[in-house]
């Protein structure tokens, strides 16, 4: 294994400047010439390849977003497309791949694997913690503290008033950014799209907590159930108390790394390029019980995500 390539594809994450770091200097540490492809498989396809230095990749570990930047491609999932993508790795002599993503770009790695031989490796970064095989993905400990950060904020402001707070959070059909971020900020509510919520029975919580001395209520609503604004709305015709939606949004998707994406990206990064010094591929790394592990990319994402049935238990009982 002499020359290796290396993108980020679908949507971004903070952490994958870490994880890219980690990947160049792990691939120049084995002797590996290390190629950066632009834009995802859409750079791969229009030959949007540069070499990698030790310095091309200074001072980025703390930097959100991706230096190679992302795309999505839909010319990947055609054979055309995948046939060009495999021609400019040829063309650049590049032998294995790593791709930091979600499950799509996985399914492009896996392809490229299988059907055209080129030993691929997946390094899970997507904020939205949805896949099975591995306990966290790359950046969602960072887009969950900005959650934090915004709800104790929104905290404040609804206090004063005594209003009811519904922030939508991203996760798109996962609802692990809501039970994580609604559990560590104290938000009395989570709704998520794993368990179907009952408008009457939130109404009840909020009473009961208003019973009990509080005077603001936090609800954390997953965009996979519905917008702010539609659930503020819904939840406003059935209740006198004043309630205000907030949607985060895109800010989720960047900022500085945390600690804990940064670690997870320098081990994601340095697993990857051991795999492939190897000469393995087709392999997706991840976390699991605090052990860096790989398993088959198509098992990794063919796995059903599950929901911690327990923390969201945990925030019922705790969360008053
Ligand atoms: P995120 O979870 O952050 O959205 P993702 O990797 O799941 O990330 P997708 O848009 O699903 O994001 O996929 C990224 C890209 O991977 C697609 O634009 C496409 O180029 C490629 N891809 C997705 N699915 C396939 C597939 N079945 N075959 C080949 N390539 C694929």
């Amino acid at each position: 294994m002499k020359r290796i390539g290396l993108l980020t594809s679908g949507g971004d994450a903070p952490g994958m400047n870490a994880a890219i770091r980690a990947v160049v200097r792990s691939g120049l540490y084995f002797g590996m010439q290390v190629y950066g492809i632009e834009r995802g498989y859409a750079g791969l396809i229009e030959d949007k390849v540069m070499p990698l230095e030790m310095r091309s990749v200074s001072n980025i570990v703390q930097l959100g977003g991706t230096k190679l930047r992302t795309a999505r491609c839909l010319e990947m999932l055609t054979k055309e497309g995948q046939k060009q993508a495999v021609q400019t790795l040829e063309k650049h002599g590049i032998d294995g791949l790593v791709v930091i993503g979600g499950d799509g770009s996985f399914r492009g790695a896996k392809i490229l694997s299988d059907e055209y031989g080129v030993p691929t490796i997946g390094i899970p970064g997507t904020i939205d913690n949805d896949l099975e095989y591995t306990d966290y993905t790359l950046g969602f400990d960072t887009a969950v503290n900005t959650c934090l950060d915004i709800i104790n904020k929104l905290r404040d402001t609804m206090t004063s008033h005594e209003r009811v707070s519904v922030v939508e959070v991203m996760g798109r059909h996962c609802g692990d950014i809501a039970l994580f971020s609604g559990i560590a900020s104290g938000a009395e509510i989570i709704v998520v799209p794993e368990i179907k919520f009952d408008m009457d029975e939130i109404i009840n919580r909020i009473n009961r907590s208003r019973a009990n001395g509080k005077h603001s209520n936090i609800i954390v609503v997953a965009e996979g159930v519905m917008g702010a604004d539609d659930f503020a709305r819904q939840l406003q015709e059935k209740t006198a108390y004043s309630v205000r939606p907030t949607c985060i949004g895109h800010v989720q998707r960047g900022g500085s790394p945390s600690m804990a994406d940064r670690m997870l990206a320098a081990q994601f990064g340095n697993k990857a390029v051991r795999l492939l010094n190897d000469g393995i591929g087709n392999r997706a790394v991840g976390i699991r019980d605090n052990k860096i592990i790989d398993m088959d990319i198509i098992e990794a994402v063919s796995m059903k995500k599950t929901f911690n049935l327990e923390l969201y238990e945990t925030l019922q009982m705790i969360s008053m």
